[in-house]
């Protein structure tokens, strides 16, 4: 624009050199920018005198836009002249609705004369003000018929802009209202969000709430900043502060929407590169909020603005990857995002002039933003319930593994518990067989006996202990070697157990070449029979051993009878003396004990069994 200034202040010559523009009574309030001239003093060397006197270089603002100089150092001046057409007095609301101008001048001037003059600016105590407002706000009151000059003196280290605005006082106030009821609206929705999420971070203690938190709090921070109510309401007495909690609260709004994507989004685990990129941006962000208090506001911004400007598209890139990778609630994320992303091009549509300004364009970054930490607040309850439902699931795994590993744990058990046994049963089979003959030992058999003894004892049943022992055993084994001693020992213990027939009978190999056999239920007949049966099978058996047959016979002594008084053994002692009797009176004998007369053992009834069959 300022190429065709030159041209445009030719064009000027041709007008009147202030148009008078007159207020309207009838209007609420009415824009007055295209009714500005401005004049720039770059060197600050202007006094109200000076600018007043210097007519020719005032330069039109053009198409009714509000005054706009971007960042300048120059100190730049406002000149509007309004009149009042009407016949009575007029009171009007003059707003400069741009509230982070550092030093704002204003003289009223009727003709020569001075009426007003105010100074105001965020660099002065917020007290100061005429009006106390968030914008700069002075009353204007024209009498009838009269033409006021207003002019204003602007100096600021940020944007240099002066939308004005001519109010009646009571839509001023309507307005207000409304707008204080918005801006509260939004600031408590923001709030209870933060609160809310800083209560889950202190439950759960995730650090991505607490990023989420610090950055709902800097947007309607920044927000509040921008718009001068943090001033008016927050710090109205801290003049330094204000000038920095601009790029303070913007930068913290970058530095931990950056974390918090980070975080939210899991994006160390499936990219490194863009979790890199985004701690990148987070510190960018950061160094530039420490900086904003040495440097000057203006290079803040030109390092926060496009930072910003970034941060948005990557962080939106980030979320869009993150939704195709499957990562947990991206979808919320991008949604979230694109609502506030959609306000911020509301706003500026509606500033460029392509949208009509109504509540929802004027207020659209505020609901976009509040829909955005809506959104966002709702995915990180939901992170809780996705969590909680993997822990659940990752318990349950944990459990069937125990089950599983505890069933497979018992059947270990229990086959190691069989082999036991087997092993046992095996080990109390060796321990109670003789190995040669393969016959149930001594130490089996006195068990077994003494069972038998009683049991036949309690039930008054006849009971039979027979003693066996071969004849001149020790001749066979002189005669024909110990190996043929052993054969014979064998042949023995198979003919006398093929010689017993009931399953109650049990033999076993009591000693060298001696057996004994326990008969139950087996009077002095049965006995008699089974004992000649045994002595006859051997006798009448040849032995084979290696390379020579011979023949052995055995002596027998029988104990029968119904157990009464005494022990087992006193049994077993008479079978014995049976025995010896049968070796006494010739070998190849059987000799019965009759237990009846055991008191007499002088009265032995001996009898060859064979001699008396
Ligand atoms: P008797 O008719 O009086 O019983 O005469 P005997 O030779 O059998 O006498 P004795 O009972 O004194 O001898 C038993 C012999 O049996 C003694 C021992 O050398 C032998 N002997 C004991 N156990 C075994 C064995 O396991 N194998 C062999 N080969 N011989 C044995
Ligand atoms: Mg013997
Ligand atoms: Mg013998």
């Amino acid at each position: 624009m300022r190429l065709f200034r030159p041209l445009f202040l030719c064009f000027l010559l041709f007008l009147p050199l202030v148009s008078h523009a007159s207020i309207s009574a009838d209007k609420p309030f009415e824009a007055i920018n295209g009714q500005v001239y401005f004049l720039e003093d770059a060197a600050d060397r202007f006094t109200i005198d000076t600018v007043r006197n210097q007519d020719a270089d005032w330069s039109r603002q053009q198409d009714g836009k509000a005054f706009n100089q971007g960042y300048s150092d120059s100190t730049w001046w406002l000149h509007t002249r309004l009149n009042n057409d009407s016949a009575k007095e007029v009171l009007r609301y003059l707003e400069l609705s741009y509230a982070v101008l550092d030093y704002v001048d204003v003289w009223i001037y009727s003709g020569d004369q001075l009426v007003r003059f105010f100074e105001m600016g965020d660099k002065l105590p917020f007290s100061a003000r005429p009006l106390e407002h968030r914008f700069f706000v002075f009353p204007v009151t024209w009498e009838a018929g009269q033409a006021l000059d207003l002019y204003f003196r602007i100096r600021t280290s940020t944007a240099v802009q002066a939308p004005l605005t001519l109010w009646d006082r009571d839509a001023f106030e309507r307005r207000e209202n409304q707008a204080n009821i918005a801006q509260g609206l939004y600031y408590g929705a923001m709030v209870v969000i933060a609160i809310y999420n800083f209560l889950i971070f202190i439950v759960v203690r995730d650090r991505s709430y607490l990023y989420y938190v610090a950055f709902v709090m800097s947007l309607p921070l920044f927000i509040a900043s921008m718009s001068g109510q943090a001033y008016h309401y927050l710090w109205p007495d801290f003049v330094l502060w204000n000038d920095h909690s601009i790029p303070f609260f913007l930068a913290m709004a970058f530095g931990t929407s950056a974390l918090f994507t980070r975080r939210f989004l899991q994006v160390r685990e499936w990219s490194r590169f863009l979790n890199f990129g985004l701690a990148g941006v987070a510190a960018v962000a950061f160094t530039t909020l420490i900086l904003s208090f040495v440097v000057p506001y203006r290079i803040s911004i030109h390092v926060l603005v496009p930072l910003g400007l970034f941060a948005c598209i990557f962080e939106m890139l980030v979320g869009g990857m993150s939704w195709y990778k499957g990562v947990n609630n991206a979808r919320f994320y991008v949604i979230a995002w694109l609502s506030f992303l959609t306000g911020g091009v509301l706003l500026a549509l509606n500033k460029l002039g392509v949208m009509p300004q109504n509540f929802i364009t004027e207020y659209s970054v505020q609901i976009g933003s509040v829909l955005e930490a809506v959104l966002l607040s709702f995915a990180m309850a939901e992170r809780i319930n996705v969590e909680r439902r993997l822990r659940f699931a990752a318990q349950d795994e944990a459990l069937k593994v125990t089950r599983r590993l505890n069933e497979q744990l018992e059947e270990r058990v229990r086959e190691r518990t069989l082999e036991l046994e087997k092993l046992n049963a095996k080990l109390e089979e060796m321990s109670n067989t003789d190995q040669l003959t393969r016959l149930k030992n001594r130490r089996y058999l006195e068990n077994v006996m003494q069972k038998e003894w009683v049991r036949c004892k309690r039930y008054e049943r006849d009971f039979a202990i027979m003693m066996l022992d071969v004849d001149f055993f020790k001749k066979v084994n002189d005669q024909y070697g110990h190996p043929a001693g052993d054969a014979c020992l064998k042949r023995v213990a198979e003919l006398v157990s093929q010689c017993i027939r009931w399953p109650s009978d049990q033999l076993a190999r009591y000693g060298g070449e001696e057996f004994c056999i326990v008969l139950p239920e087996t009077g002095e007949d049965g006995a008699r029979v089974v004992a000649e049966r045994i002595r006859a099978a051997v006798e009448g058996d040849l032995i084979e051993a290696d390379d020579v047959t011979f023949s052995v016979t055995i002596s027998v002594g029988v104990c029968v009878g119904k157990p009464k008084k005494g022990s087992v053994d006193d049994m077993l002692k008479s079978a014995d003396l049976a025995l010896y009797q049968s070796k006494e009176t010739g070998r190849n004998k059987v000799t019965l004990y009759n237990q009846d007369k055991i008191a007499n053992v002088a009265q032995l009834t001996v009898g060859n069994v064979k001699r008396d069959q």
